[in-house]
């Protein structure tokens, strides 16, 4: 537990399913209240929320679209009227498009940086204009990739995204540092969510993602949560600007093991 959570209000971006839904639950149960934002899957959020108000907790689902600026400040909005305030914001929405890259529509491309990147801009500036323009201090967790680090041939967008979003976190974690301001990263590996779930639904192509980790075993939504809510509580206060890789190995190159190579 983490007792100094308690009552501190978190938004979570794309929480109606896989890693968000995890983190959502997951501060629940240190009895944060939470905003829930949702693109497109309605009953996912609320399921959440219902879970968390049985529980004891508090949450809303909010229903926006991160890459807008519209979409940012209404999960702001619904932190302040419903919780009073803003503590954590966890800029965890996300999606890939596979394509070769001389084939990706500049549409395409547009969408995946503009939700997996420029989302992480918005969210994150809606956050420190809050906490700046109220004297208050609070910490941001982007959801990044070991695509931030591990070139992705066919997903360039995704991995130029994830690249952007190590940097723009270093960057900002210097920026308002004085501020008493913490902003850090965390890199999954392949976590068994829905956006793996055609891929994982395939035997082979499961043992062969498996095989590309140390640990043999691919993650859960539920170990990328207990990094994030261990990053947004005070055990990390002094913990700023990094990246926290929760992939059982994979950045470690494990075509390696054995001495092959
Ligand atoms: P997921 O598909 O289960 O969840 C992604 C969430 O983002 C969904 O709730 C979706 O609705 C939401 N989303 C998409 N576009 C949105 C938009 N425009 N506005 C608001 N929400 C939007 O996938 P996940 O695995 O839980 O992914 C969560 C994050 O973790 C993503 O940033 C992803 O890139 C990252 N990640 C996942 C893995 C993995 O193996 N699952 C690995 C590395 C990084």
């Amino acid at each position: 537990m983490f007792n100094d959570l308690n009552k501190k209000v978190a938004v979570i971006t794309g929480g109606s399913k896989g890693i968000g839904n995890a983190i959502a639950l997951r501060f629940a149960q240190e009895k944060m209240n939470v905003v829930i934002n949702y693109h497109s899957d309605e009953a996912g959020a609320q399921a959440a929320v219902d879970e968390i108000r049985k529980n004891g907790g508090d949450a809303v689902a909010i229903k926006a679209d991160v890459s807008t600026e519209t979409g940012v400040k209404a999960l702001l909005q619904a932190a302040i009227d419903n919780f009073g305030g803003l503590d954590v914001w966890v800029n965890n929405a996300g999606m890939e498009i596979q394509t070769p890259t001389h084939q990706i529509t500049l549409e395409e491309w547009n969408k995946v940086i503009g939700i997996n990147m420029t989302g992480v801009f918005l969210g994150a500036k809606e956050a420190l204009n809050y906490w700046l323009d109220n004297d208050r201090t609070g910490n941001i967790i982007n959801m990044s990739s070991v695509h931030q680090q591990i070139p992705w041939p066919t997903f360039a967008s995704y991995a130029t995204a994830k690249g952007g979003v190590k940097l723009f976190t270093e960057t900002i974690a210097m920026e308002y540092a004085p501020k008493g301001i913490r902003v850090n990263n965390i890199a999954p590996g392949a976590i068994n969510t829905p956006i793996n779930a055609k891929k994982f639904a395939d035997k082979s192509q499961y043992a062969e993602t498996q095989s590309m980790i140390p640990m043999q075993k691919i993650g859960d939504p539920e170990d990328v949560a207990d990094a994030a809510v261990w990053l947004a509580s005070n055990q990390a206060k002094y913990v700023t600007g990094t990246t926290l890789f929760v992939d059982g190995g994979m950045t470690l190159y494990a075509a390696f093991q054995d001495g092959k190579g």
